[in-house]
């Protein structure tokens, strides 16, 4: 997986250090939480299995919403739902890297069941 993130900002002239300190690091957390998006999604299409029957046919059925606290600040995930075209259920691969994640750092803020 490759994750790209570019870093624009505009700082005034008249800014001093600690003023450019602050918005670079601003700027900076935004693009890890886009990074981290964009690594979710490129796991998601990795997982091309059914988790229930194993069947690779599958159709996206849109998005749910999730939003995680992580150390760089809320990420709001859309995470994609697929349908097994073989056994018909539904799934979020998406879930499965949350939950053991979850374990790890413990409650986390949940939005929306799958
Ligand atoms: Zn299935």
């Amino acid at each position: 997986m490759q994750v790209q993130v570019s870093l624009k900002m505009e700082l005034a002239a008249s800014a001093s250090l600690s003023q450019m300190e602050q918005q670079i690091q601003e700027a900076g957390q935004q693009a890890m939480r886009e990074a981290l998006k964009q690594a979710i999604r490129q796991w998601e299409e990795l997982q091309v299995s059914c988790p229930h029957c194993g069947e690779k046919q599958r159709r996206l059925e849109g998005t749910m919403r999730r939003v995680i606290a992580t150390v760089f600040g809320r990420v709001q995930v859309q995470r994609r739902r697929f349908r097994c075209q073989a056994c018909q259920r539904r799934w979020c691969p998406a879930n499965e890297l949350f939950l053991s994640w979850q374990r790890a750092r413990g409650p986390i803020a949940w939005r929306a069941a799958c």
